[in-house]
């Protein structure tokens, strides 16, 4: 106790607010976890830092105390990416929530990490642009970067590698460096943005961010077409793409997830696998109608679709709620989120796969992608405190990665690797290891940041 208390006055000295270095029992247990199963643990104190001088300030000390740091933005990465599993400092960064500038005739916009994407979107609407990178949650952009997140319209624009043109990152000594430029492409040297980009937190901590705008599509039709079977659906989206139908936005719901959709969000749509996918554009009737026949092609029993943009609202915003609605089925669960990615020819057999893998057990889960991306989540609702179940879950999920690695794919899409997925890294990876644990002693050599993580 007394040395958290030291490390506290000591904290205090270079973020000089009592508010800002907090150690109360609330605080402590909202920074200790997060949505997944994975067991919490509390950090010693929570940071909020205004500036990247106290951000450096923070990391120059904790470097030269030994003292674990793990930056936190919104928190709802899924493998335990914000656990301090070794205590220390939780570095939250909501409170650097600034635009710094908006430059339309850019397409870009310079923020601090703490600014979430709807906030971002909301500053960039009324000059006609998007931040189209959309993970569902409502997250920071500093933690998008960390995670090099995607969503449901990286099929068309790119996930986060694809958006980042510039970064300003604190390393673990406290030193200040800028990767990238405002350009839109350079050949300067190796590419230390996209290596920050996904790296969770465990190389140093984002402060700024240089980010693609695109323009508002003139039209935005959204379609739902409901299957006979979660295959049907599969072999459509897969259709889709095969023929170059530029979707925006392909995402896969099964029967079970509609379900708890309809009980989550009042919605009703049949009870049946569907596809709800997207066109943004000048002229889209063309691929409507393509994707109304490919559909129809794989036995489709029902297709609407739709331009008004509240009923576009509605139902992108029920697809956002599919984990919060599962986890509704089964209150006081948490989620075991599965991530594979495989090439979009394998999807329908990856799909089936996890399908058969899944009804063998008895476990509860609803299957959802971003299938235009050969992306998908088997979501379990867990019991935590049932290790039996979460270890029958762990094997399951294990055979699913198997088969994606197999075909070709990634344990890992989008949600990253915490240390929910540190084995199926080097199981993926084994090769590269010895090079990641290089590259972590060159940007962090005493191993303060986000101790534990990303790296096996
Ligand atoms: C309902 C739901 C749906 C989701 N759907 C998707 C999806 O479709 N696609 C997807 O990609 N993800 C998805 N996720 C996961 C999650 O939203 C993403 O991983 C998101 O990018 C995390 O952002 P965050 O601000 O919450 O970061 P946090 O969870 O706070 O942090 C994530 C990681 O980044 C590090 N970090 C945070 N900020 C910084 C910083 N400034 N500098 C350095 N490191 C930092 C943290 O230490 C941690 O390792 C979903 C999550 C939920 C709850």
């Amino acid at each position: 106790m007394a040395v958290v208390e030291d490390l506290r006055e000591r904290l205090l000295r270079v973020v000089p607010d009592e508010r800002r270095v907090a150690n109360g029992d609330s605080v402590l247990e909202q920074h200790a976890g997060d949505l997944s199963y994975h067991a919490p643990h509390r950090p010693d104190v929570v940071v909020f830092p205004e500036s990247t001088a106290e951000v450096a300030a923070v990391l120059e000390l904790a470097d030269a105390t030994g003292t674990p740091v793990v930056p936190f933005g919104a928190g709802t990465s899924l493998e335990g990416h914000v656990i301090p599993l070794e205590g220390g400092i939780s570095l939250d960064l909501t409170r650097m929530q600034a635009i710094l500038a908006l430059r339309p005739a850019d397409l870009a916009a310079t923020v601090q990490p703490g600014v979430t994407r709807s906030q971002l979107e909301q500053a960039a609407g009324p000059h006609g642009l998007w931040f189209p990178v959309d993970p569902g949650a409502d997250a920071t952009l500093g933690g998008m970067a960390a995670t090099n997140a995607s969503g449901t319209t990286t099929v068309r624009y790119g996930g986060m590698r694809a958006h980042v043109l510039e970064l300003e990152v604190v390393l673990a000594g406290g030193q200040v460096i800028r990767t990238g430029s405002r350009a839109v492409k350079t050949s300067a040297g190796y590419n230390l943005t996209n290596l920050f980009l996904g790296s969770e937190g465990t190389l140093g901590v984002i402060t700024e961010l240089t980010l693609r705008l695109h323009p508002i599509p003139d039209e935005i039709v959204v379609a739902r077409a409901a299957f006979p079977s979660i295959d049907a659906a599969c072999r459509a989206a897969a259709a889709m793409i095969g023929v170059g139908v530029p979707v925006t936005r392909c995402e896969l719901l099964d029967a079970l997830t509609i379900a708890a959709l309809n009980a989550f969000s009042g919605t009703t749509f049949e009870a049946s696998p569907h596809l709800f996918v997207e066109f943004g554009g000048t002229s889209i009737d063309g691929d409507l109608a393509t994707t109304r026949e490919l559909a129809l092609d794989e036995g489709a029993t029902s297709f609407e679709s739709e331009s008004d943009p509240t009923a576009r609202a509605k139902m992108w915003s029920a697809r956002h709620n599919a984990l919060m609605a599962s986890l509704a089925l089964s209150p006081g669960s948490k989620a075991m989120t599965t991530d594979v990615a495989v090439p979009i020819s394998e999807l329908p057999g990856a799909i089936e796969h996890a399908r058969r893998a899944l009804e063998e057990t008895d476990l509860r889960g609803g299957v959802v992608g971003h299938v235009g991306d050969g992306n998908f989540h088997v979501a379990f609702l867990l019991d935590p405190d049932d290790a039996d179940s979460i270890e029958r879950a762990e094997r399951l999920n294990a055979r699913i990665v198997e088969d994606a690695l197999e075909r070709g794919g990634t344990c890992t899409g989008e949600h990253g690797i915490g240390f929910g997925k540190l084995a199926y890294l080097e199981r993926e990876h084994g090769d590269l290891v010895p090079f990641y644990r290089g590259l972590k002693r060159l940007f962090d050599p005493n191993g303060i940041m986000n101790p534990g993580k990303a790296v096996p």
